[in-house]
């Protein structure tokens, strides 16, 4: 299978799963946010697949490009511009490249990384999609040399218990900061979400 068909399979696996999680990345964000984050990301991802079908993308980086467009363009709110720069920022990492190694599945990680850091100025333990976006940034480098399943197994890995370490976190960053103490209890939408696109990236390519 090229590494094409390896993306585009991805990107269908998380669509789906974002469906199938709509209902549950709502409701973290109803606890701590607005209550949209599930439908938010539902509605990229939808787009995403939409221009996906009707653009015929050539390379994983065009792939890349159409979902974050469809992120900028339909989802809104904190969470769209974020994921937006992530899928801009690997997509550029990866330039005009068709065979994908591990190598280069961690640093489009890594750059999407570095993107989300930038456009919202969190750090670690700020509460945010970046705990689990930084600690899968780190164990995709790490593992870099095994293939690009095992990348993003170990980003998977790291993203899940970043996001589940979220839960005791006050938020300093987006909506959720408005609340101060009373946002500990509940883990972050964000970094729920992420940890459920690695989980679905990683199943994609088993
Ligand atoms: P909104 O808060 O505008 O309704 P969403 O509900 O779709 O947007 O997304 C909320 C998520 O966005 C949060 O759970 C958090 O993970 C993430 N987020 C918010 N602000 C930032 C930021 N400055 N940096 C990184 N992630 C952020
Ligand atoms: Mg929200
Ligand atoms: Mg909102």
């Amino acid at each position: 299978m090229s590494s094409l068909e390896k993306t585009l399979g991805v990107i269908r696996e998380m669509a789906r799963t974002v469906e199938e999680n709509r209902k549950t990345l709502t409701q973290l964000d109803s606890a701590i946010g607005d209550g949209d984050h599930g439908t938010n990301l539902s509605r990229g991802f939808k787009a995403a697949l939409e221009s996906l079908e009707s653009s015929s993308p050539g390379t994983p980086a065009e792939a890349l490009k159409a979902v974050s467009m469809a992120m900028i363009g339909k989802v809104g709110g904190a969470s769209g511009p974020l994921y937006g720069t992530a899928f801009l920022r690997a997509s550029s990492s990866l330039g005009g490249k068709e065979d994908l190694s591990g190598e280069d599945v961690a640093a489009a990680i890594v750059a999407a990384l570095e993107g989300v850091k930038q456009r919202g100025k969190a750090e670690l333990e700020d509460k945010t999609m970046v705990d689990a976006l930084e600690p899968a940034a780190e164990a995709a480098r790490s593992a870099a040399g095994e293939g690009a399943a095992a990348v993003f197994r170990a980003a998977a890995e790291a993203a899940r218990k970043g996001a589940d370490e979220t839960e005791p976190l006050v938020a300093r960053r987006g909506r959720a900061s408005y609340l101060g103490p009373r946002s500990a209890g509940h883990v972050d939408p964000g970094a729920a979400s992420t940890a459920l696109l690695f989980e679905a990236a990683s199943r994609a390519l088993e």
